[in-house]
């Protein structure tokens, strides 16, 4: 079982192992990648009724799946505006309603399949480390008056009765949203899709596809699959398999740690459930976990993987800078995992050619948007619906190579000085 030590694999509910592909096999559709993007499109798959082959390098959720934050909230990694400048307002607005129908996707997954160990806990804060009461009411009441999508707004007394930190001003609660384990949720999934009939090998590292002609065939080490379909899903450790996709996004790397045993003195400081994650690009995200023992708290990214040590004492720096009571709070473990980004931020889900799809590049906000790339491409591969067309404006676009990793950094450090100043000011 090839997992990177975290948290979640420590904890994991399930922990069956799955044989590589050692045979030559047929069946409808391939998906190359056990992430959350490649399990969704399998499950929905199998469950239309198709012969589904996934085939992972190493074990289902190995990738950013299985490392996340647990964060599952509407929207994408960039924001309305943008979207819409690219695709237009309505479509932007569709796309949205897209984005809290995978969030809904998720937690309707996790009731429906009962998948153990998963935890799902309403309530998300979205706070401000700088002073914009109306700014937030005024986003509230637009997502209100534009999707019916309510959210709490919490003043400065009501916010610090839940986070005794001086950092924080207001802040908005999505009730809707939720968090949980990743690891197992996705693990859950992978078990559905063997229950329905799908087949899944991990240690299979597609190394060749053939994908001309009506028949693909995908080959690992030892087998090959021949289908009609082929959906990539291999999200920011995708290697040199396919070119187009590999220039089309970059792999950015985040950081994640968890603290030791510690309730009393974290309940002095965080007297909430709720999720918690600060409005700045890159910011701090963290929530408590096993019952408020612990606190795990993500935030960061670099362009080249840095040593989750060295990324821990940051985020210990910003935790403890947060809550100066946490000065004693010991890192039990951190961890990174790697997002794939494309140069506009938004997910790439299409069919390049015929029978030949892809559903990638989910950035930083991979929870609900996984869950409806995978529902919409498999509605694709189904004849069920077209609403994978949605994503038409966002395409497989050079993402700059390397110096599109360094233009990545240096805008990164240049967002982090803005927000520096921003609350300076405040
Ligand atoms: C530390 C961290 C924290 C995050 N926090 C959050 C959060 O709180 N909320 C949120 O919404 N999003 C979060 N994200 C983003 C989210 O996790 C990702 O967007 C999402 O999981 C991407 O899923 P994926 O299936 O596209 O890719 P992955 O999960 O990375 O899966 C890709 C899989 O493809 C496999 N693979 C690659 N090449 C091959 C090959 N040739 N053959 C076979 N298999 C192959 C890999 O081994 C991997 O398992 C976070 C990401 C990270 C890294």
């Amino acid at each position: 079982m090839t997992y990177p030590d975290t948290y979640y694999s420590r904890t994991r509910a399930d922990r069956a192992e799955r044989a590589p592909l050692a045979a030559s096999l047929d069946c409808d559709t391939v998906v190359i990648g056990g992430g959350l993007a490649g399990l969704t499109t399998a499950l929905e798959l199998a469950r239309g009724g198709q012969a589904v082959i996934l085939l992972e390098k190493e074990s289902v959720g190995f990738g950013a799946s299985g490392r996340n934050g647990g964060f599952v909230s509407p929207g994408y990694s960039t924001g309305g505006d943008e979207i819409a400048a690219r695709a237009g307002r309505e479509a932007a607005a569709h796309l949205h309603r897209l984005s809290i129908e995978g969030m809904d996707y998720v937690r309707d997954t996790i009731s429906a399949l009962k998948i153990e160990g998963t935890n799902p806990q309403p309530g998300i804060l979205s706070v401000l480390r700088y002073e914009d009461g109306d700014g937030l009411k005024a986003y509230a009441e637009k997502l209100d008056r534009d999707y019916g999508y309510r959210l709490e707004f919490l003043d400065t007394p009501a916010l610090r009765e839940k986070l005794r930190s001086k950092r924080y001003f207001q802040a908005l609660r999505d009730g809707r949203a939720f968090h949980m384990h990743p690891l197992n949720y996705l693990r859950g999934l992978a078990r559905e899709i063997e229950r329905l009939g799908g087949r899944i090998f991990e240690g299979s590292e597609v190394t060749a596809c053939r994908l001309d002609g009506a028949e693909k065939i995908v080959s690992t080490a030892r087998g090959t699959v021949k289908a009609r379909q082929v959906v990539f899903t291999t999200g920011g450790y995708t290697g040199s398999l396919d070119g187009r996709l590999k220039r089309a996004f970059l792999p950015i790397a985040t950081y994640v740690m968890l603290t030791e045993e510690a309730p009393d003195l974290i309940s002095r400081v965080i007297a909430t459930r709720d999720a918690i994650g600060d409005n700045r690009r890159a910011g701090d995200y963290y929530r408590l976990v096993e019952g408020g023992k612990r606190i795990l708290w993500g935030g960061r990214i670099t362009t080249r993987a840095a040593s989750p040590e060295a990324l821990a004492r940051e985020l210990r720096r910003e935790m403890v800078g947060t809550y100066p009571e946490l000065a004693e709070l010991k890192t039990e473990i951190a961890w990174s995992g790697l997002m794939a980004y494309a140069r506009h931020l938004m997910p790439q889900i299409g069919e390049r050619q015929p029978g030949v799809w892809h559903c990638t590049a989910f950035g930083g906000h991979g929870l609900n948007t996984t869950a409806i790339g995978g529902k919409v491409v498999a509605e694709g591969i189904l004849g069920q619906s077209d609403r994978y067309r949605l994503f038409k404006p966002f395409g497989l676009v050079w993402a700059g190579g390397m110096a599109g990793l360094a233009t990545a950094q240096l805008t990164y450090w240049k967002l982090q000085v803005q927000d520096w100043w921003r609350e300076r000011a405040a």
